[in-house]
């Protein structure tokens, strides 16, 4: 099979049983490693559904310039769109996010605008998003797409994402978890699975220190994806029983295990969501199934305590 362009080559990722990490008396935990994706990360899923919806609506056209605040891989995805499909993308970005996702944004031909992260990631993301804003009032020719707001970030999951794990799996999901950014991943994915088995017990999973939605206070963290410190318009808080909290040592730790035990290289919001799928497992106990998102891989982490 010959795809025209990569943009075709968009998901399909691969789910994988993690054999040593679980234990026999666990429920199975099932990831879809989404770091295998095109992008490195699940949110070119994301991208290129918001820029063809916002194609097919009218809402862009040739001379169009895609401005996106973002921690990151949905600049990189939006880069990478912006690139295939002829637009110039500028990323507006917190400087606390990882360089390798500034440069990949500008090896794509992106631009980048860089807002100072005083320790507070939350405001950091807010002073992004208005700072695009900004640009867009100026100019007519300005389209923000706001990964945080726009229905074409969960409807991809519902549409894609979530059908290819029912497809994948082909049996009964007893549970779910995943870290939420936009929310858009928990949203649609939830969505499904809870719609194909109405008893799923499905986890949120937020960074200790930004641990917005079960009350607690914001403040900087590794868990980069995850904890924007913004309740997302697009979550739906309704889809998920139970909060589910990781510190940052958990989730590097996870993750440096998945690379050791299971040979899967991911990033640190894998690692959240992976130490949280292990509980839900144990708590749901064997002959179950539980499934997480590895959403971006390790190789944009190298300044990271990742690889320390
Ligand atoms: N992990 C990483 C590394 C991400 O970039 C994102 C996207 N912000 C997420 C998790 C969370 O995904 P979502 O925005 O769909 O909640």
């Amino acid at each position: 099979m010959i795809h025209n362009n990569i943009l075709e080559a968009i998901g399909h990722t691969p789910m994988i049983r993690l054999e040593k990490m679980n234990h026999p008396e666990n429920a199975e935990v099932l990831v879809k490693f989404e770091g295998l994706n095109v992008g490195g990360s699940i949110k070119t899923r994301t991208a290129f559904n918001m820029i063809e919806k916002a194609e097919q609506q009218g809402l862009i056209h040739e001379n169009t310039i895609i401005v996106e605040p973002t921690s990151g891989n949905q600049g990189i995805g939006l880069a990478l769109v912006g690139a295939v499909k002829g637009y110039r993308t500028i990323i507006v970005m917190p400087d606390s996010v990882s360089e390798e996702r500034r440069k990949l944004v500008e090896h794509y031909g992106a631009e980048v605008i860089l807002i100072h992260d005083a320790g507070n990631i939350g405001e950091c993301i807010e002073q992004c998003l208005q700072t695009a804003l900004k640009m867009a009032e100026e100019n007519p020719d300005v389209y923000v797409p706001q990964q945080f707001q726009n229905q074409a970030n969960p409807m991809v999951h519902r549409h894609h994402t979530g059908l290819e794990i029912l497809e994948q799996v082909a049996g009964p999901i007893d549970g779910f978890c995943s870290g939420i950014g936009t929310g858009g991943t928990i949203t649609g994915i939830g969505e499904v699975l809870k719609a194909q088995n109405p008893d799923i017990v499905i986890w949120a999973v937020e960074p200790e220190n930004a641990a917005i939605l079960a009350g607690g206070t914001v403040g900087t963290h590794l868990q980069m994806g995850i904890g924007d410190g913004v309740i997302p318009d697009i979550l739906n808080q309704k889809i998920y029983e139970d909060i589910y909290i990781v510190s940052d040592e958990e989730a590097i730790n996870t993750a440096k295990d998945l690379a050791r035990k299971e040979g899967i290289m991911c990033g640190i919001s894998s690692g959240t969501n992976v130490a949280a799928a292990l509980k839900l497992a144990a708590k749901l106990g064997k002959g179950k199934t539980v499934v997480t998102i590895l959403p971006d891989t390790a190789e944009r982490y190298f300044s990271t305590p990742l690889f320390e």
